[in-house]
Order: C-alpha cells, then sequence, then structure tokens
C-alpha cells in the first residue's frame, strides 16, 4: 500500500508514514510560531520535507504528455508566458485519477443486493410471467445500464423507463431488451422510438396516428403498449373507453398493441378496497377487449408492492421498481420477501478537533459541545443527498459503531461527534482523518438505513435513494 500516494485508497486506516498536505502545513505553522517566538528555534527539516513530498504528487511527469485540445488551451490560457512549453500534466493520467481520491465520498452499489432481489421476486411469480425491471430515473439512483444488465441476467426480461432519453441511454450503454416507456411522450420524439426500438405508452389518437404514420413511411412496425386509466386519474385511456379508443386508431395497418396495462394507486396500503375497485375495473376492461375482439398483448398491472402482496394481478409481467433495489414499499412485506438494500454511502474524515464545552458546531451552532467530544468533519452535505431535515437526526457509523451527526447539515460537509469517555469495557474510538464513516450501510452491530432516514423526513425510499444517486457523488459498483 505504500506506493499509494495518497496513503488512504483501500485501507480502512491512515498508513502510519503518509503525511497529508495538511498535516505539513499544520507542522510548519507550530514550528513557524516556535520560530517567530525563539529565533534561535529552526522549522524542522521533516516539516519542510513533507511540504515538498507533497507538492511532489503535482511534479511534471518526465516523458513528454500526449496533450488534449483543451487542456493544453486551459493550461495556455493559466500562464500566457507558458504560450508554447509543453504542460506538465498528462490528461490521460488526469482522468485515471480515481473520482474517490478527488473527493472523500462515494456511493456503492452491490450488484448482487439488485440480482438476489430480482431472483427473490421472480421466484414468486407464475411460470411465464415476466419481470419488468424498472430504471427509470437512473434506476433509482443505482445507475441504469448496470442495474438493468444486471436484472437481465438474473430473471428480468423487459425494461421500464420513464423518458425516451433514458431508453436511448440503455441502448447505448448495448441493452437489447425490450424498452417501454412508462409514459406517453412528446410526437416530437417519435423519431427516435423508431430508431432506437423504444416501445412507449399511448392514451391519445393523436400520438397513436402520427407514431404510425411515421413508422409506415419508414417501412416499420409501431408496437407499443396501451395505458389504461383504473382510478389513479394520472394517465391513460379510461378503463370504460379502451374498447373505442382501439376502435379510433386500430384501422392503422403499422401500429401493434404489444401490451395493455395500469398502475396501482394504493398497492402499498394497508387499506385495500381502492385496489380492489381498480383492479376490478382493470379486469373488465381486457375482457372488454378481448370480446371486442382486440388481443391485449402483454397484461400488466402490479408495481413492487402489488407482486409482492397480491398474485392474483401478477397476469402477465410485474414491473419492479423500488424492491429490486432492495427496499420493502410497505409495512406488510418485512415478513413475506427477503430483500437487501443495494445501495450505501461512504466518506471519509477529513478534518477531526476536540471542541471545548458549550462551543457550537455548524451553522446557527444549534448544537452545543457537551465536552469531551471530538468533533469529525466529512465531506458531504445535502448537495449530495444528505438532506438537510436530518441535521442532527441521523448516526454515522465508525469500526462497527453508531455515532451522532451533530449541527446544521451543509451544502457539502457536515459533523458528527465522537465521545470520547470510556464506558466499562467499551473500547474508546478516537477516528483520524482519513478514517472510512458510513453515512448509510451496516458494520458490526449498527445500522443505517434509507428506509429510516425517509421515515424521519415524511418521505418514501425512492426520494433518498435517488437523491444520493443522482447526486454529484460518484458510485463504485462491487
Ligand atoms: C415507477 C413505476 C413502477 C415501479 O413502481 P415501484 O413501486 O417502484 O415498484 C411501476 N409502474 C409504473 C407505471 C411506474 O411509473
Amino acid at each position: 500500500m505504500s506506493d499509494i500516494p495518497n496513503g488512504f485508497t483501500g485501507v480502512p486506516r491512515r498508513d502510519p508514514d503518509f503525511v497529508s498536505a495538511g498535516d505539513a502545513i499544520r507542522a510548519q505553522e507550530a514550528s513557524a510560531r516556535t520560530y517567530a517566538s525563539a529565533p534561535s528555534a529552526r522549522p524542522s527539516a521533516a516539516a519542510s520535507a513533507t511540504v515538498e513530498q507533497a507538492a511532489d504528487m503535482w511534479k511534471q511527469p518526465t516523458a513528454t504528455p500526449v496533450v488534449s485540445k483543451s487542456l493544453a488551451k486551459f493550461l495556455r490560457a493559466a500562464d500566457p508566458s507558458a504560450a508554447d512549453a509543453a504542460p506538465g500534466f498528462d490528461p490521460d493520467k488526469l482522468r485515471l485519477l480515481p473520482e474517490v481520491d478527488r473527493r472523500w465520498s462515494w456511493v456503492e452499489i452491490d450488484l448482487s443486493a439488485i440480482r438476489h432481489n430480482a431472483m427473490a421476486v421472480k421466484s414468486r411469480l407464475p411460470r411465464g410471467c415476466r419481470l419488468m425491471a424498472v430504471v427509470k430515473a437512473d434506476a433509482y439512483g443505482h445507475g441504469a445500464v448496470r442495474c438493468a444488465k444486471t436484472a437481465l441476467n438474473s430473471g428480468a426480461e423487459y425494461l421500464g423507463v420513464a423518458t425516451v432519453d433514458e431508453a436511448v441511454e440503455l441502448r447505448e450503454g448495448l441493452v437489447n431488451a425490450p424498452i417501454l416507456v412508462l409514459g406517453e411522450p412528446p410526437i416530437t420524439s417519435i423519431p427516435l422510438l423508431l430508431a432506437y426500438k423504444i416501445m412507449p405508452s399511448v392514451y391519445t389518437a393523436e400520438f397513436a396516428i402520427q407514431y404510425a404514420e411515421a413508422a409506415d413511411s419508414l417501412g416499420l412496425r409501431a408496437p407499443f403498449h396501451l395505458k389504461v386509466n383504473t382510478g389513479m386519474n394520472r394517465i391513460g385511456v379510461r378503463h370504460d373507453e379502451v374498447v373505442s379508443f382501439m376502435h379510433q386508431v386500430g384501422f392503422h395497418r403499422a401500429l401493434d398493441l404489444v401490451g395493455t396495462f395500469t398502475h396501482f394507486a394504493t398497492a402499498d396500503c394497508a387499506e385495500t378496497l381502492d385496489f380492489q375497485i381498480q383492479a376490478k375495473r382493470f379486469l373488465e376492461a381486457i375482457a372488454a377487449l378481448r370480446s371486442a375482439g382486440i388481443n391485449p398483448g402483454i397484461v400488466h398491472a402490479a408495481n413492487s408492492a402489488a407482486a409482492i402482496r397480491y398474485p392474483d394481478v401478477h397476469f402477465d409481467m410485474v414491473r419492479l421498481g423500488i424492491s429490486l433495489y432492495g427496499f420493502h414499499p410497505c409495512p406488510e412485506t418485512y415478513t413475506m420477501i427477503d430483500l437487501r438494500p443495494a445501495m450505501s454511502v461512504h466518506a471519509r474524515i477529513t478534518d477531526t478537533k476536540l471542541v471545548p464545552m458549550s462551543e457550537g458546531v455548524s451553522y446557527g451552532m444549534n448544537y452545543r459541545s457537551p465536552g469531551s467530544v471530538k468533533i469529525c468533519t466529512v465531506p458531504i452535505g445535502y448537495a449530495d443527498g444528505l438532506r438537510r431535515g436530518l441535521s442532527g437526526n441521523t448516526n454515522f457509523i465508525v469500526e462497527g459503531r453508531a455515532l451522532r451527526q451533530v449541527g446544521n447539515i451543509c451544502m457539502d460537509q457536515c459533523m458528527f461527534e465522537v465521545d470520547l469517555r470510556t464506558y466499562g469495557t467499551r473500547r474508546r474510538l478516537d477516528p483520524q482523518i482519513g478514517d472510512e464513516v458510513l453515512i448509510v450501510g451496516a458494520a458490526g452491530d449498527a445500522v443505517v438505513t434509507i428506509d429510516e432516514m425517509a421515515e424521519k423526513l415524511g418521505t418514501i425510499q425512492h426520494e433518498i435513494a435517488i437523491g444520493f444517486g443522482c447526486s454529484r457523488l460518484p458510485r463504485i459498483y462491487r
């Protein structure tokens, strides 16, 4: 590990021989103070050596680098006097510097958990019932392409997204499976649908006709799923109007009705009456299509909650979103299925200090030191999805022990408290700069979950997971 320049990567505690730039500066300041008060004392050789060591990281490589035009331009603009001198940085090497070595906070995605969850749900489905992996919003913050491929290798056959661009991203990531956009996209996006073989959900005649015309003019088919509104009243053809809708558009030879679906508003609620009404309306709509001689294709309705709780609505496919990522959609499912959260959130300590009793910490100083505490800082804040509403109301985990986050969570950083007193036989914790901190995850007996964060904030896990996963935090897969 000694060849790793920053001394931290991949080691749980910091390398005893490593001196950070901050250490070097502190040491230099300390010796400068000594020097000022006692002119006979000189700054220590060690302190100046470490400053040079730190500067060495940025020394020019000896080989002539291949320089990208934009970097070369930037370097010239920064230092016009060096106009024609070869800049000393190799852009390829710069790009290879791992993201976790640029900022000490990141999200980890355990793809084996995604695999486990897909298989756990798939095993509950009857033979022939398909599994759609819903990977909208960058797979709820878990990374669409990686999660789609993992789900497709674990029993899923279909993908669901919210936007045309999300579907294009999957295709460009070399994903071949059928992709359904779960809403009706703008008519202006039709060329992308046809070019990338992306299926739209359809509920307006205008879209259906334009889509069919565009496909026909290119000698292509126009496959789609019909969206039925059975009571959620978000989008869809009303449940009692599906036959007349299909008669309105069905004359067009290019149109292929590949599937018919609805969406439940209350599959995750304890009260089941509204769910039953929607299920009944959907069954009636499907029966009406069949008796009008229209094949509804793949019939689907269930989201995660319905897929786990109500086998009666499995039909030909279920659409798995939140549970694919390891979250329980409602309390009822905890005893029904084993799910494993795939996301954990990590950081490393960037500063530590002993804060004297009654001194405040962070904006507003809502927290005051009770004394005998070490305050540690981590570089993660509400711009990274760590919601400010959790200030003083969540734990971080260091070496398997839960520690209190204290003070207001800032945009890019926040603090936590380490009690330095000893109790009985409990080992004292004394975290150092560079030590790893779990913001979300489990270690030892300590657990911090996205579920409890959502609960504290009065929201659902989807929003918290997307908050971390779609932020500027890098994602690491394992
Ligand atoms: C998002 C979405 C899903 C997935 O819902 P989960 O509750 O996350 O499983 C299923 N169907 C539709 C139409 C959706 O928009």
